[in-house]
């Protein structure tokens, strides 16, 4: 470890340029990129931009003891893009505030760099400016990203109507196990520093945890399939709050179907060692980034033979509130704990 340099020893100036080194651009609206007093960015004709900011906080947002920089980066660019694509729009140039403390070093920011450029990649997004500051305390990430919707074309939370299907891709509730996996192997390690870690049996929580993806895939399926949402936006607090969130936007109610949820079979096996009911993560767990949104009825039949998206139920007049049906067919009012920020 004798070749990691202090962030004092190369400074703000040096450090952007080792950064900056890396990155390639690969939108054609980018004009301009890192280097000057500002990003220049010229917006395809007849396109709307969208842009979203997300800010995670050391302690807060992450743990670095169980979170390696390279996927913090990677998440924390991910995470952006699901803003993004839950306005149904294309993520197009990002630009990152970062503020360190002195426990990191130079070796550590270009990790967290790797990461982003990773997910740059991935997503198709450039990276194109930033601010850069020292801080007395741990790391905070500050990531806008911009995106570019044809005129007319953005999906707000609250086009949907009474009758429209309820759907979600992917699967959930594996986020919230993968951090009680890690958060385990944390408790255990802080006891006995020599346990080795046992992630083995729990990869897919765990990965769905530190590398969640972005499903910009999805946005593109919807447009090749000739369907457009009605109303969208991205699991990042849980289903219920999400669902919640999109009928008061929508002025309806919602029955979803609770076997209809989409549960992976390594997020049941987690479940019950944990002795968590997989119906409650979903609900309530978070950090999934899967879209929830809805098709109007006469679309159903272009979605139901997509492998990786679920129609869980419908909305319905908004005095029907939102009620979640259990197997044996009771309506229960679903309440939204999701996350409270303070
Ligand atoms: P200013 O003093 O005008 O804010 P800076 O020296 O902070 O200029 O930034 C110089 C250039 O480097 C700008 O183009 C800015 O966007 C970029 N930049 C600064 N910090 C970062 C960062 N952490 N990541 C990416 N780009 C950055
Ligand atoms: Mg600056």
């Amino acid at each position: 470890m004798a070749d990691l340099t202090p962030l004092s020893d190369i400074g703000e100036f040096a450090l952007i340029r080792r950064l900056q080194q890396k990155i390639e651009h690969r939108q054609p609206s980018t004009v301009l990129g890192i280097g000057d007093d500002a990003a220049i960015i010229a917006p395809a004709a007849d396109h709307e931009v969208v842009v979203s900011t997300d800010l995670l906080v050391e302690g807060i947002h992450f743990d670095l003891m169980f979170c390696p920089l390279r996927h913090l980066g990677y998440k924390a660019v991910a995470v952006n893009v699901s803003d993004i694509a839950a306005m149904n729009a294309q993520p197009t140039q990002l630009v990152v505030a970062l503020s360190t403390g002195p426990r990191f070093t130079v070796e550590a920011i270009e990790e967290l760099y790797a990461g982003m450029r990773l997910a740059c990649e991935a997503y198709g997004v450039d990276l194109v400016g930033g601010d850069t500051t020292s801080s007395r305390g741990g790391l905070t990430l500050a990531i806008t990203a911009l995106g570019q919707v044809p005129a007319g074309q953005a999906v707000r939370r609250s086009g949907g109507k009474p009758t429209d299907i309820l759907c979600v891709s992917g699967d959930l509730g594996g986020a919230f196990l993968g951090l009680q996996v890690l958060e385990r192997e944390k408790q255990a390690f802080l006891a006995d520093p020599e346990t080795q870690p046992e992630l083995g049996n729990y990869e897919y929580v765990v990965q769905r945890q530190l590398k969640p993806e972005a499903r910009l895939d999805i946005i593109h399926e919807l447009r090749e399939l000739g369907v457009t949402p009605t109303s969208m936006i991205d699991i990042s607090d849980g289903l219920a709050s999400e669902v919640m969130h999109l009928c008061a936007a929508s002025g309806t109610g919602a029955r979803l179907f609770s076997e209809f949820l989409p549960l992976a079979n390594p997020t049941l096996e987690a479940a019950a060692e944990f002795n968590l009911d997989p119906i409650t993560c979903a609900l309530n767990g978070g950090e999934d980034y899967e879209l929830l949104f809805t098709v109007p009825v006469a679309d159903h039949a272009k979605i139901k033979n997509h492998p990786d998206i679920t129609v869980i139920g419908h909305l319905t007049e908004r005095d029907d509130a939102v009620n979640l049906i259990t197997k044996g067919g009771q309506a229960v009012p679903l309440q939204a704990q999701g996350w409270t920020a303070f």
